[in-house]
């Protein structure tokens, strides 16, 4: 049942983005504003004696439908084979295996980052935004067969998403649309952030639902590019996602690896925390939460735990070498 909702999916994954992906604009932040309104004029006739039943009956249908379409597109895909369970090892992560990989992957960044632009406050930028999105489209192609056999249409349907104000003070970086196929991502993000995030939202394209396996497959999309701008977000991405793991156990250890960053990668960082804290607010708390909520309810762990990307990249690592 399962391969089927998967084989549906790559069906409509591509006969969605043939309709969709040319248009200049999110199509799908386009739906969600009509939604939001379709919503609101028949909520508000709710509270009108003469139109109440009819409105009712709009909204019912309407959720409905909606909720119909989502599942059939998307939710389906959250039952699908657990990458974890394709790996040929199936340990736990330890604190001592992640500072091997944190110290190697510290030095990847620096070499990487000495390579990329930088602006004139020696914050990184990307300098071509397509090149970028193609490398991923072409590595999306060539992920080892274990772990993924889905097809790789090669449509380029990234989007800057039309709520970037929103997300900015939400923490979102982008999200996938399972109405039209679009990978949306936040264009006003610190570009240390934008490569990763799209490789990110284009695993979610090509059929990976769960939040962590999206990042692993978007980690297995830009590990081994020949593009720097991509490769460094993902080293950088991974790199963080390690401290954050070992940093419960021992904050002496990420204190050190702090100090030993590269100058210029002290200066993105410096910068991220610029970013965040500068959109910091009570949204913030308040997606937080809805957020997790969202992704409870879809058979997932919420946002505080890092540790199934950890699982699947150490599970990896240590089957490669
Ligand atoms: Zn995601």
């Amino acid at each position: 049942m399962i391969s089927f909702f998967e084989r549906f999916f790559e069906f409509q994954k591509k006969v969605h983005q043939l309709i969709f992906s040319w248009i200049p604009f999110s199509f799908g932040d386009l739906v969600y504003i009509l939604t939001g309104i379709f919503l609101l004029y028949h909520g508000a006739a709710l509270f009108k004696k003469r139109k109440r039943h009819s409105s009712l009956l709009s909204l019912l249908v309407g959720i409905n439908i909606f909720y119909f379409l989502y599942q059939v597109f998307w939710g389906m895909l959250y039952f699908q084979v657990p990458i974890i369970k394709k790996l040929p090892t199936q340990k736990e992560p330890t604190t001592e295996k992640a500072k091997i990989l944190a110290l190697n992957y510290l030095e990847k960044c620096k070499r990487t980052r000495s390579l990329v632009k930088e602006d004139h406050n020696g914050i990184f930028i990307i300098t071509d935004l397509k090149a970028l999105q193609k490398e991923i489209l072409n590595k999306q192609a060539r992920l080892p067969e274990n772990i993924s056999g889905k097809k790789a249409p090669g449509i380029n349907s990234f989007k800057p998403s039309l709520f970037k104000e929103v997300m900015n003070f939400t923490g979102i970086l982008g999200y996938y649309n399972p109405f039209t196929a679009e990978a949306q991502y936040n264009s006003q993000l610190p570009h240390t952030y934008i490569p990763f995030t799209s490789a990110h939202e284009s695993s979610h394209q090509l059929g990976f639902a769960r939040e962590q396996e999206a990042n692993f497959v978007g980690y297995l999309i830009g590990i081994d590019s020949k593009n720097p701008e991509l490769r460094y977000s993902t080293e950088y991405f991974t790199l963080k996602s390690l401290l954050n793991f070992i940093v419960e156990e021992d904050p002496e250890f990420v204190k050190s690896m702090l100090k030993n960053y590269s100058l210029p990668m002290k200066r993105d960082r410096v910068y991220e925390k610029a970013f965040v804290l500068k959109h910091q607010g009570w949204l913030d708390d308040f997606f937080g939460f809805t957020n997790n909520l969202f992704l409870k309810s879809n058979q997932q762990e919420g946002s505080i735990t890092y540790s199934y990307f950890i699982d699947l990249l150490l599970n990896y690592e240590s089957s490669e070498k």
